[in-house]
């Protein structure tokens, strides 16, 4: 799971602030010992996150370590409270029955907030499992630059008050291009450049904080809690169009972290509308939820709005096309208004994939909705958290 750790932990000077323990969850990696350590340490929760209950003896088999290091390692979070011995196996076996251990999901808390929305930024305090524990909201007010980044510290703090246990981080999903260190380079709707959200949360609230891109967030929701395939794309469609790529269960990024950025690429060779960003047929003229709602508000009947509907559908299967054959992708999942997106342009999206990639290799893709609704970016952002504390996800 290292793939997924975007940051080290925070300084001495700033760990232990609503921790169990003064010393960091996972080693930032500086002694060869102690970061074998951590790795196994990792191994172990993973395989109680993934799994249910578990025995010693089931935890050696599966990841390879030694009933010692198993024991020893096991006995060390029991401690820290983050597995529970859960009583003994019953089963007709000879010999001592296994005890059974368990992760504790109720732990820790994390704060995960969403940030796609254009006019209200929300968030939660959610448990090791992803289940929201409660919420908090904060109208935009159309604040945009140091006004919006206040909003979101704002935020962050009534939702740390809000936390009944000791919080493991903040996860934050933000629309636009952010980098590993969780300096958002630009989000043109909120009037960011090269804002450093993760510093600024980092010294207000001394806790370990991850921020990342909006639909990456959301496609690690979908691999964390909505079953998806290791080899999968979200597309987040709100007001604007955004993309998330699993390859192999690890996000991708991007060299200059804007991977799945296809909300802005030109979609076929005869035009159409003149974008935000100045060009004419960018994937979003024909998909981001105001251009979609005023092309349904002119369609006189029900045959013109399913027109509108599987024209926005096939130009996203046009730009996905080659996306899928390249990378042989095995989903693709959807989220966004559900009355728009689920049904004719569903459909057309699939139609014109198949049409266009190797019915042999691809014939086999998937497309549905996601299941988790609107609360997506705020689990997977806390995914991150997760990943880069434990070692799970
Ligand atoms: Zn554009």
């Amino acid at each position: 799971m290292e793939s997924l750790t975007t940051q080290k932990s925070p300084p001495a000077s700033q760990r232990g602030h609503g921790f169990a323990s003064s010393r960091a969850l996972r080693p930032s990696g500086k002694v060869l010992p102690e970061h074998a350590r951590g790795h196994n340490r990792s191994l172990v929760l993973q395989a109680l996150y993934a799994g249910g209950q578990k025995s010693r003896a089931d935890i050696a088999r599966e990841t390879g370590l030694t009933r010692v290091t198993i024991s020893d390692l096991v006995a060390e979070l029991l401690v820290e409270g983050l597995v529970l011995e859960m009583g003994q196996r019953e089963d007709a076996r000879p010999g001592k029955p296994a005890t059974l251990l368990e992760l504790n999901g109720i732990a820790f808390q994390i704060i995960g907030i969403d940030l796609s929305e254009a006019a209200t930024f929300r968030g939660a305090v959610l448990d090791l499992r992803g289940r929201v524990i409660s919420r908090a909201e904060v109208p935009l007010d159309s604040n945009t630059g140091a006004d919006a980044t206040a909003k979101v510290v704002a935020l962050v703090g009534s939702l740390v008050d809000a936390a009944t246990l000791p919080v493991l981080g903040i996860g934050v999903g933000s629309p636009g291009i952010v980098d590993l260190a969780g300096v958002v380079l630009s989000a043109p709707n909120l009037g960011w450049v090269a804002e450093p959200l993760h510093d600024v949360l980092a010294e207000r609230y001394c806790l370990p904080v991850v921020v990342i891109n909006d639909a990456n967030a959301a496609a690690l929701a979908e691999h964390s809690f909505g079953g998806a395939e290791s080899d999968m794309m979200v597309v987040k469609v709100g007001h604007g169009v955004g993309a998330g790529l699993l390859l192999g269960g690890s996000p991708l990024f991007g060299s200059r972290f804007a991977a799945g950025e296809i909300g802005h690429v030109v979609v076929g060779t005869d035009g159409g509308a003149e974008c935000a960003c100045g060009k004419h047929g960018c994937l979003e003229t024909w998909l981001a939820t105001p251009r979609l709602d005023a092309a349904l508000a002119l369609a006189a009947t029900s045959e013109d709005k399913i027109a509108v509907l599987r024209a926005a559908g096939q130009r996203l299967g046009i730009a996905l096309a080659p996306v899928v054959g390249a990378l042989n992708l095995s989903e693709v999942v959807l989220s966004g208004p559900t009355d728009l997106l689920d049904g004719p342009l569903a459909e057309a999206v699939i139609e014109t994939l198949r049409a266009r990639t190797m019915a042999e290799f691809h014939g086999d893709l998937t497309l549905r909705m996601t299941t988790l609704g609107e609360d997506i970016v705020m689990r997977g952002a806390a995914v991150m958290v997760l990943s880069g504390q434990l070692g799970v996800s």
